[in-house]
């Protein structure tokens, strides 16, 4: 999934009349309260870790919304500002990322001015300490200037914390912990947001909005848990537990959906309002709990959204209060567009699993019933329960036999190539027609000398012709696709155990891309192609491999990393595709041979090394367990080459420390131990680890994760040995030199010394900023000594 979006316009829902709705319309249209102004001297305002002084300027607060002042400006009265926030990352990882944004570990910027939003006691806090300096007294001389700066501001920030800001101000009886955003304005990093949002999973983030070639990001330079949330993790938010799907969703002949989504609800807290996510695109047009009618409240904010991974959030404020533990049926009634046609009825869904309302990802069974135009094919998980046509509508009922993460769905004009290899059916379903993407243009050619004369002169006109190639044959490799997609299932089904759903259905995408959803994959169309086409394809013969060969494993494979085993954050999403890659890489290796999957590895390593505007590595971007972070203004490659290229050498270089038998051995135990549950970084070390062979060095893989997981870098390797005294009592006296890494590098790297009579002795060796020494005794001289020839560690 995409982290960053193109700005989204904001987007205004209709609003039934009631409170949720006036308090958001409150916040709308909120502004400064010119009796509220002042001339302030050292206020402070400390909020879990972040700590912000007013030193010297004029502070002006907001009228009140629901009884609360939840909004203030600051604006330094010194040239340069005399304001100061301090946000100090609690751990080396989170100073490490905030220096690759703002070459410091730490925030501690002055500050011109800044914008707060709030919903905590803040207001009374500030307040309290006007007494403490004679210098603090009201200042109407400034009050209009101020409002009139800084009420547009206001209001347009407020459009997008409205459903947030409405969630804590419903909860009457006053937040002391509400949340607090700043909107920072320094001479030396101009416009940052630091936020605290107790319902945050990282309740603290520093960040900042930038664009760059037209896409804005938001750069997240620091996110963690606040500081009571480290002491005790017990504050952090419960979640509400969601089962039992039942969606009908219509397919209009214009492509737009009219969507009734109805899902069990029991909060784990007592509430006002609960939140959900949905894509932008979707509408939420009225919501019931247990029939009666509940308010929605929608909005958009490119801020918000992006924090939140591009899902929009929107509150259902029922006519009761939610009480804990008790479960409710809720109704969601929403409408959008989400599919798009790409050319010659070749479509594309883009908000494939947040279609309709989320509230993380829970494992729930689904009941989907989709009426749409007679003439498509519509595919999404679950057995067909119910299939007939009338008029010119059809109208297709699934129901999964288990619980699923996630419900996708897929449409088109099909062919379909079915399979069954015991207990599992693959179906897989190509486009009949090729988008106009994918449709071959004319070209100019030259062509050679028409026969017959032999020797052209300079003067003689070019002979130029108009040339159309023969358009690509959309299901070239429908047959072919079906069997490997069945091999693929079979082989990881015989490594990891049974796949989430036993029907599979792969189905095409217009795009470079491929998604797996349990019992649905979409897969690009490029790999549906006998030749991808030669423009698109940057990276030559590692593109091609990839489409061909590693997308349609590569999503099979998620059918169990990411959905039968998830991923407990974001921070290790990784695991998921680093898993799943590195499966297709396993099987590739089975169905092809070594070759192809050693070239998959070498252009991997290649991406990671190649140097970006900067003139860094994309690989020193930061560490694989920023997740989605990665894919900032920095660098946008950085996110999917660390995630799946370095996601594989991680793999890879576990494998090579353990061996093949216990590598799939700790891959069918962490399928089988997380079945059903998240797994994280640490687990996963944990596990990892168990299964080393006896005496290994580094033995709970600290420094391998370190190095690898936690940090960057790839280091050069140098080995030089000699041999040392006479047989039978030989000395290989060896040294491996590190460069091009930090001083704190350091690696496993294996030497393999081969004996006469085929014997080989591998010596792992640990490297680090001075040269590391090693001695084997040998009985006979080497035939051969070769720093790593299996591609055992990942270097330059
Ligand atoms: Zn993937």
């Amino acid at each position: 999934m995409r982290w960053f979006l193109a700005l989204a316009l904001v987007s205004q829902a209709p609003l039934t009349a009631g409170t949720a709705a006036d308090i958001a319309r409150a916040i709308r249209e909120n502004g400064f309260d010119r009796d509220e102004c002042y001339r302030v001297r050292d206020l402070r305002l400390v909020k879990e870790d972040l700590r912000i002084f007013l030193a010297d300027g004029h502070l002006i607060f907001s009228k009140p919304v629901a009884g609360r002042r939840i909004a203030a400006a600051f604006v330094a009265d010194v040239e340069g500002g005399d304001g100061e926030v301090i946000l100090l990352p609690p751990d080396r990882a989170e100073r490490r990322s905030l220096a690759t944004y703002i070459d410091s570990p730490n925030l501690d910027e002055h500050i011109r001015s800044a914008l707060f939003l709030f919903t905590g006691d803040d207001y009374d806090r500030l307040m309290s300490q006007m007494p403490n300096n004679p210098a603090n007294q009201k200042a109407p001389e400034m009050a209009a200037l101020l409002d009139e700066q800084w009420s547009p501001a206001l209001r347009n920030i407020g459009v997008g914390f409205a459903p947030r800001l409405t969630l804590d101000l419903l909860d009457t009886g006053g937040l002391k912990n509400g949340l607090l955003t700043g909107l920072f304005s320094s001479p030396k990093l101009g416009n940052f947001d630091v936020t605290f949002d107790p319902m945050g999973d990282e309740q603290m983030v520093a960040g900042q909005v930038t664009a760059r070639n037209g896409i804005a990001f938001f750069d997240i330079w620091t996110s963690f848990a606040a500081r009571s949330f480290r002491m005790d993790p017990t504050l952090h938010r419960p979640e509400v537990v969601l089962r039992d799907y039942r969606i009908e969703a219509t397919v209009n002949p214009d492509l737009s959906m009219n969507v009734v989504t109805r899902v069990k609800v029991r909060p784990t807290m007592d509430g006002a309002a609960e939140v959900f996510e949905i894509s932008p695109q979707m509408t939420v047009t009225e919501a019931f709990v247990d029939s009666r009618p509940a308010e929605v409240l929608q909005r958009d904010s490119v801020r918000v959204a992006m924090i939140h991974g591009g899902n929009n959030q929107f509150l259902v404020v029922p006519s009761e209060k939610l009480r804990a533990g008790q479960e409710y049926e809720f109704e969601f009634h929403h409408s959008g567009k989400v599919i798009y046609d790409a050319g010659d009825r070749v479509f594309y869904v883009s908000s494939r699993g947040t279609w309709y309302p989320l509230h993380g990802t829970q494992f729930s069974s689904y009941d989907l019933l989709f009426r749409f135009p007679k003439d498509l094919d519509l595919v999404a998980p679950g057995d067909v329960v119910e299939d007939h046509t009338e008029g010119d509508v059809r109208t297709t009922r699934r129901r999964t036999p288990s619980a699923i993460r996630i419900a996708a769905f897929n449409l088109g004009n099909y062919e379909h190539a079915r399979l069954e290899r015991g207990k599992f059916v693959v179906d897989v379903c190509a486009n009949k027609a090729l988008e106009r993407a994918l449709q071959p243009r004319p070209e100019r050619v030259t062509t050679a000398l028409p026969p017959g004369i032999r020797n052209r002169r300079a003067s003689d006109p070019l002979n130029e012709v108009q040339v159309t190639p023969p358009a690509p044959d959309p299901m070239a490799r429908l047959r072919s696709l079906a069997l490997e997609v069945a091999s693929a299932l079979e082989f990881m089904a015989s490594k990891f155990g049974p796949p989430t759903l036993p029907h599979l259905t792969v189905s095409p995408i217009p795009g470079t891309f491929g998604q797996g959803f349990p019992g649905l994959v979409y897969l690009s169309t490029l790999s549906y192609l006998k030749n991808v086409p030669g423009p698109r394809m940057e990276g030559g013969e590692s593109q091609q491999l990839f489409f061909q060969e590693v997308l349609q494993a590569h999503e099979t494979a998620h059918q169990w990393w990411g959905n039968r085993v998830s991923a407990t954050s974001y921070r290790d999403y990784w695991l998921m595709e680093a898993l799943a890659n590195y499966s297709a890489l396993a099987y590739m290796e089975k169905s092809k041979g070594p070759r192809d999957v050693e070239a998959m590895l070498d252009s991997y390593r290649s991406e990671l090394l190649a140097k970006g505007e900067n003139g860094q590595t994309v690989d020193s971007t930061g560490p694989i367990v920023l997740g989605m972070r990665l894919e900032n203004s920095q660098e946008p490659r950085a996110w999917r080459t660390i995630t799946y290229g370095k996601g594989s050498w991680i793999m890879q270089m576990l494998r090579q420390r353990m061996g093949d038998e216990r590598f799939y051995s700790m891959l069918a135990e962490v399928a089988r131990r997380y079945d059903g549950k998240a797994l994280s970084t640490e687990d996963f070390r944990a596990l990892a680890a168990s299964f080393l062979p006896p005496k290994s060095q580094d033995p709970k893989l600290e420094n391998f994760f370190e190095q690898w997981v936690y940090g960057t870098g790839i280091p050069t390797l140098k080995l030089t040995y000699a041999v040392k005294g006479a047989a039978p009592n030989l000395r290989l006296v060896g040294t491996v030199t590190q460069s091009d890494v930090g001083d704190d590098f350091t690696a496993q790297a294996p030497v393999e010394i081969k004996v006469a009579g085929g014997r080989t002795i591998t010596q792992w060796v640990t490297t680090g900023s001075t040269p590391a020494t090693f001695t084997v005794a040998l009985k006979q001289a080497p035939v051969r000594v070769t720093l790593d020839p299996h591609r055992g560690v990942l270097r330059r």
